[in-house]
């Protein structure tokens, strides 16, 4: 049997059928944005593998990162032990994040670090002496793929209906429709009021992806829904869990999406371009008011701790990959490759297939009328030298920061001729 073959049989991929599996591409290294296939073909990456290379692939400065601490340790358990990667890496991202964020939990996924949030909100009350265990999120949101994180997931996915009875039930809220870079409908903010008027005294946490709706439909709003939700949560004592897993590390054109209100939540989680996309590692960062109210109430400690928590090599790369990234003309960056997709998507527009173009960052969105089929789409997408993985009527790209012009215009032509071919 082939390695593909057995791949095929054998290994689930994220969301796929083992009895009706997609096809997949081999890849048999990467570097800097091009993905070298073992048929010898060499693809634009447009997805920096699902937001995190940021600065593509097989990173000379990343590489020595790793390298030097692979030298010193892979990895040590985080208890009752401490090490510099972890501190200095926590250190250093003090100084990045929205203000008063400096308690962090080093944790292993993105979906695990919504865990911990979620874990923290509820300690925080048992800690204030007033319980609260029930979560507000917004329709459309993802959070992840956990039992708790899929709890605040949009619950009209089939994720919901399948595990019903075992999924705690959470209070949604309908998500805001002023999009980013239009005028602000104040109304918006309605339900989310009415939802804190009614469930508040029960409520520990609103959670949400701040400006854009990633896997739940590709949506930018608008920051001032943010701002608004900021307000609320003050208003009616509910904390505010911003999942920036996503969104973090200067993919909107911020450094955190939170910058575009001009908030700080008393929850952040951050993952996948954490670690520049090299390993899993994520963080749940809270203020210190949080923390020492978990810490004080009755459980006395956070009640999480993984093997795996703040594994060395990780944390050694990530802060290498922060580093490299302030150290870069980043903001430039993010501004020519959204000025360019803004040029080479409006086109699409025009297409009878195509719905909505937008672009924001760097992000860029043509949205389809019917649902693509991924593994026709694909196909086609590989023939043309580019690698675009559509899900849905969506079809996206965040490229890896340091992708040429050239190189993006590969991308952005292979989006439009797929679209007048649908
Ligand atoms: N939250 C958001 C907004 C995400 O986009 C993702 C990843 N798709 C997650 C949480 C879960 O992260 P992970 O896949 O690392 O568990």
């Amino acid at each position: 049997m082939s390695n593909q073959n057995f791949d095929l049989h054998h290994l689930w991929h994220p969301y796929t059928s083992l009895t009706r599996p997609l096809p997949c591409y081999e890849v048999d290294s990467a570097e800097g944005v091009y993905l070298q296939l073992k048929d010898g073909r060499r693809l634009v990456d447009g997805m920096s593998s699902w937001w995190a290379c940021l600065h593509g692939y097989n990173v000379p400065e990343l590489n020595a990162a790793a390298t030097a601490q692979l030298g010193k340790m892979s990895h040590v358990m985080f208890g009752g032990l401490t090490h510099d990667p972890a501190i200095e890496l926590c250190r250093a991202l003090t100084k990045v994040l929205p203000s008063a964020l400096d308690r962090f939990f080093l944790a292993d996924s993105g979906s695990v670090s919504v865990e911990v949030a979620l874990k923290m909100a509820i300690q925080y009350w048992h800690g204030r002496g007033t319980p609260k265990t029930r979560f507000a999120s917004l329709s459309r949101g993802y959070h992840g793929d956990t039992f708790g994180a899929m709890s605040v997931c949009d619950p009209n996915g089939g994720m919901h209906s399948l595990y019903k009875g075992f999924l705690p039930e959470h209070i949604f809220v309908s998500r805001p429709e002023s999009c980013f870079g239009e005028e602000f409908d104040q109304s918006d903010l309605q339900a989310l009021e009415a939802v804190f008027e009614q469930h508040h005294h029960e409520l520990a946490a609103l959670i949400l992806e701040p400006v854009v709706q990633g896997a739940g439909g590709m949506r930018f709003y608008h920051p001032n829904y943010l701002k608004g939700a900021r307000e609320l949560c003050e208003r009616y004592d509910v904390l505010l869990i911003a999942d920036e897993i996503a969104t973090g590390f200067g993919r909107t054109g911020k450094l955190f999406a939170c910058e575009w209100a001009g908030i700080s939540p008393d929850i952040i989680c951050i993952g996948k371009a954490l670690t520049g996309g090299y390993m899993t590692m994520a963080a749940t960062i809270t203020t210190k008011h949080v923390a020492e109210t978990i810490c004080n109430g009755p459980a006395g400690v956070l009640m999480h701790g993984p093997t795996f928590m703040a594994n060395p090599l990780a944390c050694a790369v990530a802060l290498a990959s922060l580093k490299l990234l302030l150290e870069s003309p980043w903001q430039q960056r993010i501004q020519s490759i959204e000025e360019q997709m803004r040029r080479e998507l409006a086109p699409a527009l025009e297409l009878p297939s195509v719905a909505d173009v937008r672009v924001l960052g760097g992000i860029g969105v043509v949205e389809l009328h019917e649902p693509l089929n991924v593994a026709e789409v694909q196909k086609q997408l590989v023939e043309l030298g580019v690698w675009i993985r559509p899900f849905g009527k969506l079809f996206y790209i965040m490229p890896p920061y340091v992708i040429q012009p050239d190189e993006l215009s590969k991308l952005t032509s292979a989006m439009v001729a797929v679209c007048e071919g649908v």
